[in-house]
């Protein structure tokens, strides 16, 4: 045997081949990523590392479909994904990808229960089954008693914990998360990341979580660090952060009420 790495035989179910991204401001080329090459393994837990402007957001928007890259291929669950038109794309991101956002992105006008239904409306599923289904996973990530508030009358750590639960709802094969805990205190942080964890061992799924912050990538099953568009390490976490005490993940009431004013750039579209 021996020869290529056949990718209808491996476990790998993200590959990324000679990725490169190059922003044109005015006349300026900005190399957001410079030539990526990486694979990840269906279940593992992947955090992206890097300090501000190393391309980790660049590399999370490329991975679950959200922008083109300028070379190179991004083939998630055997579809090339930068070779799928506009419409193809669209639909794979509602069967195969959650996101998590920074800045929570739910819809201000929706409750909790409505806003982590809303990917299960793409999926066909009945809005009985659909409300049954948001408020058990409301239920899952210790939001039980806020299913009828709507974004505005819930904690930055609530509203995070209601953005997992729309990523995961549908169990797609992948969630990734940017800076997932970026607006959260250092309690709410810890139970934010451990409910993540929890729930992607739980259901076989692959995260991809981008950071800037060590701690945080403890929690990895892997870390890939990125320097100026580039990968400069692959490896275990020394010290990681087990998930036999993710157990309860329920809050104890959160403290922190932080202003949530930070836009929400990244993604021009309400990712489910
Ligand atoms: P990180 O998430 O690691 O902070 P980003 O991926 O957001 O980094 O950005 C990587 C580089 O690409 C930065 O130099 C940033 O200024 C640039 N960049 C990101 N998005 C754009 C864009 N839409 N237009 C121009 N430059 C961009
Ligand atoms: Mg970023």
């Amino acid at each position: 045997m021996g020869g290529e790495y056949d990718i209808e035989n491996i476990v790998s179910i993200i590959k990324v081949q000679n990725l490169r991204k190059v922003y044109r401001v005015g006349k300026e080329k900005v190399v957001a990523l410079d030539n990526i090459n990486i694979e990840i393994k269906k279940g593992e837990i992947c955090c992206i590392l890097g300090t501000s402007g190393s391309g980790k957001s660049t590399l999370l928007n490329l991975l679950a479909g959200l922008e083109k890259p300028t070379r190179g291929d991004i083939i998630i669950n055997k579809s090339k994904i930068n070779k799928l038109s506009e419409k193809k794309l669209a639909v794979f991101r509602q069967k195969y990808i959650g996101f998590v956002f920074q800045s929570y992105n739910l819809i201000p006008t929706l409750t909790a229960e409505e806003n982590v239904a809303l990917p299960l409306v793409f999926r066909r599923i009945g809005k009985r089954k659909r409300a049954k289904m948001s408020r058990e996973m409301l239920g899952f990530v210790g939001l039980g008693d806020r299913v009828k508030h709507k974004p505005t009358q819930m904690s930055g750590g609530q509203q995070q914990r209601a953005g997992i639960a729309r990523a995961f709802v549908s169990k797609p094969a992948v969630v990734f998360a940017d800076e997932p805990t970026g607006n959260l205190d250092s309690k709410t942080t810890i139970e934010v990341m451990r409910l993540m964890v929890k729930m992607a061992k739980d259901h076989n799924l692959t995260l991809v979580i981008v950071t800037h912050d060590r701690d945080i990538a403890a929690y990895a099953d892997r870390i890939i660090q990125l320097m100026d568009g580039n990968v400069i390490a692959d490896f275990m976490p020394e010290h990681k952060i087990e998930d036999e005490n993710i157990e309860n993940t329920k809050s104890t009431e959160d403290t922190e009420n932080k202003d949530n004013t930070e836009s929400n750039e990244d993604l021009g579209e309400i990712l489910i």
